[in-house]
């Protein structure tokens, strides 16, 4: 293989014949210019002397920077560095090639710092709907602060769109924000995100009259759940509508899709969710099976809320931290069936309280759903409301009480032991 030598500024690796030597009477500026470049792609600093060589894409630039220097129309700007014009700035592709416009431009610039020459070319899918570079693809383009002679007539097209763009809102649109800060914002993929938009439909306040869920009020409403913005907090900036949008919005569809009674026909529950050790363990007509469901609240632990009254409410004693509690209706198998709640952990909501008041709300839906033989497996925390399950006729297993039991056990433990 034919010897190669690496470009002083960016490392390609050419034959000696197509690398060029600096060897002129103004060595020393395209010395200096040279050592910027290779700053800017950070590259670790290398003194370059007599022997260096550059790549013919190196050469050209350091030339015309060289040459424009006493241009006094000229400006220092990170300009893009490309080889090849013709093909796309990211992955160098040749097919469905876009060239930028000067809105994805100036997008460009704004965000970090890098202007893209006119009739540079980007493959279709590296763009966002509205044909600006998706933010994901932002660490991939390399720069030379080098100088560039603007004409008149770009800089007012670039003016007047830097002007435009400073008075976009930008979270009306997910794409202007990387796959990275997305997930920051509201703890969701994009791909999660464009999902659940399509959940968002348009929620009926009057007869005829619907309101529309933009994705900056569901990006606002992820945001508000993820780091626990009080509501005092979307008062002040005037967004309590789009959080309330939003939510009655999901309800509408994507929450009784995914979770509750609805989500789910028993028959389908019995089949896939009640386990044959279950229904062999409580189902005293086993060749039937039966619905099948254990109800127990849990505890979902939350940072300390910075709402006084929320922080009291949170407050469990018997942990001795901050939670809330949602009361959970689950499967043999572990699926969800429906969720309840969630209840603050202040000594008010007991488990007992909590079943009281949801059969209060849809004891009848319940109750239908759950259909003849059904059993619930509670502990001992909702023995209180045995006598409403009773009273629904719904069957119930909990765990008795050891009291003699318990004596005779240890005791039969102690004649093992002894034995
Ligand atoms: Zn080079
Ligand atoms: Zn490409």
């Amino acid at each position: 293989m034919a010897l190669q030598i690496h470009c002083f500024v960016c490392d390609f690796a050419g034959t000696p014949k197509i690398m060029k030597k600096i060897n002129r009477p103004d060595y020393e500026l395209r010395r200096q210019i040279a050592t910027g470049y290779q700053q800017n792609l950070h590259k670790p600093v290398e003194e370059m002397n007599l022997e260096s060589r550059l790549c013919i894409n190196c050469y050209r630039t350091i030339s015309t920077e060289n040459e424009l220097r006493n241009d006094p129309t000229c400006i220092k700007l990170n300009i893009f560095r490309q080889t090849n014009r013709a093909t796309c700035l990211i992955c160098n592709g040749v097919g469905n090639l876009r060239r930028f416009t000067m809105e994805a431009r100036v997008q460009i610039f704004i965000d970090i710092n890098i202007f893209i020459p006119e009739r540079t070319r980007c493959c279709h899918d590296h763009l966002n709907r509205h044909g600006k570079l998706l933010q994901d693809h932002y660490p991939h383009l390399q720069y030379f602060n080098t100088l560039y002679k603007l004409n008149e007539e770009e800089l007012q097209n670039f003016l007047l769109n830097m002007r435009e763009a400073s008075k976009a809102d930008p979270y009306s649109d997910h794409t202007t924000f990387s796959e990275e800060d997305l997930k920051t914002l509201s703890s969701v993929t994009r791909e999660q995100f464009q999902e659940l938009l399509t959940f968002c439909d348009p929620v009926p306040v009057q007869s005829n009259v619907h309101r529309y869920v933009t994705e900056k009020h569901l990006l606002l409403f992820l945001c508000k759940l993820c780091q626990g913005l009080s509501d005092d907090f979307w008062k002040v900036i005037r967004q309590t509508l789009a959080i309330s949008i939003v939510r009655q919005s999901l309800m509408i569809r994507f929450v009784s899709q995914n979770i509750g009674l609805g989500a789910i026909t028993r028959q389908e529950y019995i089949d896939r969710h009640v386990t044959e050790f279950a229904n062999a363990l409580y189902n005293p007509d086993a060749p039937n099976p039966t619905a099948i469901a254990c109800i127990d609240g849990t505890y979902s632990y939350i940072e300390k809320s910075n709402n006084f009254q929320a922080l009291r409410q949170s407050y469990s004693l018997h942990k001795g931290r901050h939670l809330i509690k949602p009361a959970l209706i689950v499967a043999p198998n572990g699926y969800i069936l429906d969720i309840h709640g969630p209840y603050f952990s202040d000594s008010r909501n007991n488990d007992a309280v909590m079943l009281r008041s949801e059969f209060e709300k849809d004891a009848d839906a319940l109750r239908q759903w759950l259909g003849e033989n059904a059993i619930l497996i509670v502990d001992r925390g909702y023995r209180d409301i045995l006598p409403l399950l009773d009273n629904l006729g719904i069957d119930h297993r909990m765990p008795v009480f050891f009291s003699k039991a318990k004596g005779n056990w240890r005791l039969k433990k102690q004649t093992i032991l002894d034995l």
